[in-house]
């Protein structure tokens, strides 16, 4: 075991010892808590209330391959967060089909990335 001199009355003690046992001095610093003494800066970053970044990124072939096959099930509906019109798509067989045909050629037309 590690040992070191106590400064105060040349005891012999533990080297990982804050106390001497014998006189009772305290031989290290106390380690105290460090989290306190940096508090987190909490920057109020207005760019990211911008209507952009609100808004839903989509990927313009993720869209097509689900609009493709599972357009009927309102697949890509759900996958822009619409979770209403995917509802309907489910019960409709995709607006009777017309609304997959729409929304194939819509995202189709659309650039990559995309936002909804
Ligand atoms: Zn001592």
């Amino acid at each position: 075991m590690e040992t070191k001199f106590c400064e105060f009355c040349g005891n012999k003690v533990a080297i990982d010892a804050v106390l001497c046992p014998k006189c009772g001095k305290q031989l290290e610093e106390l380690k105290t808590e460090t989290s306190n003494s940096n508090p987190q800066v909490v920057i109020n970053n207005s760019n990211t209330i911008n209507g952009a970044y609100e808004r839903k990124q989509c990927d313009k072939w993720i869209a097509l391959l689900l609009c493709i096959f599972l357009g009927v099930f309102g697949g890509h509906k759900f996958y822009e967060g619409k979770a209403g019109m995917g509802v309907l798509y489910l019960f409709t067989v995709g607006l009777f089909g017309i609304g997959v045909i729409v929304d194939f050629i819509t995202i189709l037309c659309r650039p990559n990335p995309y936002y909804v």
